[in-house]
C-alpha cells in the first residue's frame, strides 16, 4: 500500500478535481459519492499513476464559500482568506448586491475589500460618497482602473487566497487578466472542453500569483449564497449591530415587530442606517 500524499485542489469541475501535489497535477476522483470538496481544499490523495489519483479526505478548512444554484447550495471555494468585491465607479453599484456579499464574507469570517473599478469613467468622485458608509463600517475601499492595470490590488493580495465576486460587466475578468495573463486562455480552454460534454459545470481554478498568494477564479460566480445561514445569527454579520447583541428585551428577538428591540431603537436614533435594518429584516424573513 502506498502512503497518501498531501496536495491542494486547484481546479474543480463537477465531480472531478485536479490536485496539485509535489509539483504535479493529478486528475482526481473521490471515494464513493463524496463530492463536498472544493477548489482550495488541502487534501490527501492516493496516487494511482502519473496522472490519476483518488481523494481520500480533506483537512479542516479555514473558510468555506457557497453559491446558490436555483434551489441548491454548492461549495465554491475553500480556504479563501480575502474576498474582492468588484464594483464600478460607473454605473453606481447595487447596494443590495454589495450588502449580500459583505454578509456572506462576514459569515465565512473572510475579510472583504471593496474594489471600485473603472475610476477612469467617473466625471466626479460622487461614487465615493455612496460607498462612504461601508468605509465607516471598516471595509477597505480600493479604487483603480483595470484598463490601466491591477497593481493597486497587490498589497491586498499578498499572502492571501483571494476570490473575486461582482455583477457581470464590472471588470472581474479584465482584472484577473491583468493579474494573471495566462488565466484567461486557460479558463477558456477548460470551459470549451467542458461545454462540449453534455453537462456544463461551474468550475473554479486556483492560480498562484506568487509563492504565498493565490487567486481563485470562478468565471460564473457573481454572488455567494446566503441560504445556509441561520436567521438568528444574522446580526453577528452586521458590524454596527454586533455591540447590541443580547440587548433586546427578548432573547430570541428577530428585530422585526418585537417591542424593546435594541436594533430598531438604534436605527431610530440614527445609529444604524435604515437600509441595513431593512436588509436584516428581509434576510430574516427569507431564512425563517
Ligand atoms: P466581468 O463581467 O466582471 O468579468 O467584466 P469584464 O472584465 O468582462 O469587463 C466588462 C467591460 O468593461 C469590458 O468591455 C471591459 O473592457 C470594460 N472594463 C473593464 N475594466 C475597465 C476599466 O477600468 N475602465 C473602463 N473604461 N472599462 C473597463
Ligand atoms: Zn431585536
Amino acid at each position: 500500500m502506498t502512503e497518501p500524499s498531501t496536495g491542494q485542489i486547484i481546479r474543480s469541475h463537477g465531480r472531478r478535481f485536479v490536485v496539485e501535489a509535489d509539483g504535479r497535477e493529478y486528475d482526481c476522483t473521490t471515494r464513493g459519492k463524496r463530492v463536498d470538496f472544493a477548489c482550495g481544499d488541502r487534501v490527501q490523495i492516493l496516487i494511482q499513476n502519473r496522472e490519476q489519483a483518488v481523494i481520500e479526505g480533506a483537512e479542516p478548512r479555514r473558510s468555506l464559500l457557497y453559491r446558490q444554484d436555483d434551489w441548491r447550495t454548492k461549495i465554491i471555494a475553500a480556504n479563501v482568506t480575502r474576498i474582492l468585491f468588484v464594483t464600478a465607479a460607473v454605473p453606481t453599484p447595487s447596494e443590495e448586491f454589495l450588502n449580500r456579499c459583505l454578509i456572506a464574507a462576514e459569515a465565512a469570517d473572510i475579510e472583504p475589500v471593496i474594489v471600485i473599478n473603472k475610476a477612469d469613467l467617473a466625471e466626479s468622485a460622487d461614487y465615493l460618497a455612496a460607498l462612504e458608509p461601508y468605509r465607516a463600517l471598516g471595509y477597505p475601499l480600493v479604487q483603480l482602473s483595470a484598463k490601466l492595470g491591477a497593481d493597486a490590488l497587490l498589497p491586498w493580495l499578498h499572502g492571501e487566497t483571494c476570490v473575486m465576486v461582482g455583477q457581470s460587466g464590472m471588470g472581474k475578468s479584465t482584472l484577473t487578466n491583468a493579474l494573471l495573463p495566462q488565466a484567461r486562455a486557460r479558463t477558456a480552454e477548460i470551459s470549451e472542453a467542458l461545454d462540449s460534454g453534455r453537462h456544463t459545470t461551474t468550475h473554479a481554478t486556483l492560480y498562484h500569483l506568487d509563492e504565498k498568494s493565490d487567486l481563485i477564479d470562478s468565471p460564473g460566480l457573481q454572488e455567494f449564497g446566503l441560504k445556509h445561514l441561520k436567521a438568528t445569527d444574522l446580526i453577528h454579520y452586521f458590524p454596527e449591530m454586533r455591540p447590541l447583541i443580547g440587548q433586546c428585551r427578548f432573547h430570541n428577538c428577530t428585530h422585526r415587530a418585537e417591542p424593546g428591540c435594541a436594533i430598531k431603537q438604534a436605527a431610530e436614533a440614527g445609529k444604524i442606517r435604515p437600509f441595513r435594518l431593512n436588509l436584516l429584516q428581509r434576510l430574516t424573513n427569507e431564512l425563517l
